[in-house]
């Protein structure tokens, strides 16, 4: 059943139901130019901004929606992540809003907040193919304590990130999101361009998305060389240690507040990162082995860090790995620095940034390089909606994650461990169905399974059952499509559809649109070795079989989640060996099941021998 956004969508025909965008797709944008300053005594962030917002949709628009992410500090403000009370603050305070349309009259009529978005109404409405120019000064603090993806970490390590005022995402099938942030949601932000200068005091230094202009008049020529030098290298390269910064070798001059100006281009965000004393690594490779191009891969850290001095090997192995094999599309950027917070825990992924925890286990800090770096694909490439689903991005970024611990770390066993935290939701009241918005969900475990977990899954058996080579063609399709774009789940359905050739409802319904769950059983085994298999939860999944035979030999079978393409709920495996069967078990540690009390048979007449 399609929702009546997404059939007023096809009838528009800004989407089609083949997958493919509409002859009438559009989506709006904004050019950023802000100026901050951070003062780090008082961590607090001014800045002036100025936005060209293009309405390139066909409504009349009378009003616009701006996030004012910052007033999820704000005292009063419903949240659904616990903050620390010293970090509640006024939220993000602003001044001289001003609305102009491109004659330069002023158009702003009046303005009202919600939770965390600012609605200005305007004066003069914004016609279709128009812009309009927003501006205002604004500040906030930064919180201290509670880090909801950013915040001053200690030590002079800032990570600014959910920060600027931003014009919120009208689109074609909700209009303007009004989602509220509530430190859960992450992203849904449109393709945007940015021109950042950020004055930061004597000694800091700034890693950002987007390309540095000026690092020519920043940092001292042996470090200017060093990264020329990266930027062509294979190897993993020691641009400066925090030992360097201490004796002033890095910066030209770490006596005076400097300006940093980045620039970038049709990113859906912008953050960036600021430390005084820290050591950073880089190295690049051969993303597109088409065009030759390179990537620059780096880790900025502090020297307290365990795992960090091997970050940069980590996230070398992640890039690569995502532009060769999985998802199999060159690195869309021109660099991806994983910056420590100088803490143990936590993940954030930016555009070109990664905000990353030191956790003590390298299994674990790896997996979390490599997580945070594959959202430059999911959601960031393809624009997808995150509040309202999140597992079309951290579903892929927690099925990716899967190949790095297999290459590196293997006794991590992390394939097993998701299966089982799948297991422990699934099929129970808390399990909501995967289409359900995202945002509505308050339950953090029904959340974590329906973004992660149960996606996770659902596209790990998807691959096994198409084989690598279809399953990727079913991918590109819908890459080759919608990135820079903003695909909604039926686009994603379609395009795998269309892409693969195949017909994949009867795999999609049960794992997206049902509750259907994780449940298998030996049914019954006959004596001409006939097994039934029952699927008790009605979710497809592979059936492996584990058989011994009465002469002592045994087999393996397996079958892909293909199986239960008839819809039936029952299928009959005929272990064709010849010999006589002594027990079966079905399932592995990697198939998920609830209940695998049936999945055993031991041939009755063998039990009292
Ligand atoms: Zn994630």
């Amino acid at each position: 059943m399609i929702p009546r956004e997404i059939k007023k969508a096809y009838q528009n025909q800004t989407r089609s139901i083949s997958g493919l965008p509409g002859p009438n797709y559009w989506q709006n944008y904004s050019d950023y130019t802000i100026e901050a300053t951070l003062n780090a005594n008082e961590s607090k962030l001014n800045g002036h901004e100025l936005v060209i917002y293009h309405n390139e949709s066909p409504d009349t628009l009378s009003r616009i929606v701006v996030r004012m992410y910052q007033d999820f500090y704000k005292k009063g403000n419903a949240r659904s992540w616990k903050i620390d009370p010293s970090d509640v603050t006024n939220g993000m305070e602003f001044d001289n809003l001003k609305v102009t349309d491109f004659s330069g009259k002023d158009i702003y009529k009046r303005d009202y907040a919600s939770v965390t978005n600012l609605t200005v109404v305007l004066s003069q409405p914004l016609l279709p193919g128009d812009s309009l120019m927003l501006e205002m000064d604004w500040s906030f603090l930064i919180p201290q304590k509670s880090w909801n993806r950013m915040g001053n970490y200690g030590n002079d390590i800032f990570m600014i990130a959910y920060w600027y005022p931003q014009i919120a995402v009208y689109d074609d099938i909700d209009g303007w999101d009004k989602i509220e942030f509530n430190g859960v949601t992450e992203f849904y932000n449109d393709f945007n361009n940015y021109d950042v200068t950020i004055t930061v005091p004597p000694g800091f230094m700034v890693w950002a998305t987007g390309d540095l202009q000026n690092g020519a008049d920043l940092f001292s020529k042996s470090v200017l060389n060093k990264i020329e030098e990266a930027c062509v290298s294979d190897e993993i390269n020691m641009l400066f240690t925090a030992q360097d910064c201490r004796k002033g070798k890095v910066l030209k001059n770490r006596k005076k507040k400097s300006e940093w100006h980045f620039k970038a281009e049709y990113v859906t965000d912008f953050t960036f990162g600021l430390a005084k004393e820290v050591n950073w690594q880089g190295s690049s490779l051969v993303v597109d082995t088409v065009t030759g191009r390179r990537a620059f891969v780096d880790a900025v850290y502090p020297d307290s860090m365990i795992t960090f001095p091997q970050a940069a090997e980590w996230c070398r192995w992640s890039v690569d790995f995502m532009s060769k094999e999985l998802p199999g599309v060159p690195f869309p950027y021109s660099h991806m620095t994983s910056w420590s917070n100088g803490r143990r825990t936590g993940g954030m992924e930016s555009p070109m940034m990664a905000n990353d925890g030191d956790p003590t286990s390298k299994a674990s800090a790896a997996g979390l390089f490599f997580h945070e770096i594959s959202h430059s694909y999911f959601p960031f490439y393809m624009g997808t909606n995150e509040r309202k689903y999140a597992w079309m991005d951290e579903g892929w970024a927690a099925y990716f994650t899967r190949f790095i611990y297999d290459s590196l770390f293997s006794d991590y066993h992390y394939a097993e461990r998701m299966i089982s935290t799948f297991e422990r939701v699934s099929g129970t009241e808390k399990e909501v169905v995967l289409m359900t918005p995202s945002y509505l969900i308050a339950d953090w475990q029904s959340y974590r399974s329906h973004a992660y977990n149960r996606s996770s899954a659902a596209y790990t058996f998807l691959r096994d059952m198409l084989g690598d080579d279809l399953f990727k063609q079913g991918l590109h399709t819908y890459m080759m499509r919608w990135h820079g774009r903003h695909p909604m789940p039926y686009d994603f359905f379609a395009s795998m559809e269309e892409g693969t050739g195949q017909s994949l409802k009867w795999y999609f319904s049960p794992w997206f649109f049902e509750k259907a769950y994780a449940d298998m059983g030996i049914k019954k085994v006959t004596l001409d070795n006939k097994v039934t298999i029952q699927n008790y939860g009605g979710l497809p999944l592979p059936v492996q079989l584990s058989c011994e035979f009465e002469d002592g030999t045994t087999e393996e079978i397996y079958r892909t989640a293909a199986v239960w393409q008839s819809g039936l709920d029952a299928v009959v495996i005929d272990v064709e060996s010849g010999k006589k069967i002594k027990s079966i078990r079905l399932g592995s540690e990697r198939i998920p099941d609830v209940n695998r009390a049936n999945n055993e048979f031991v041939l009755e007449n063998e039990r009292g021998n």
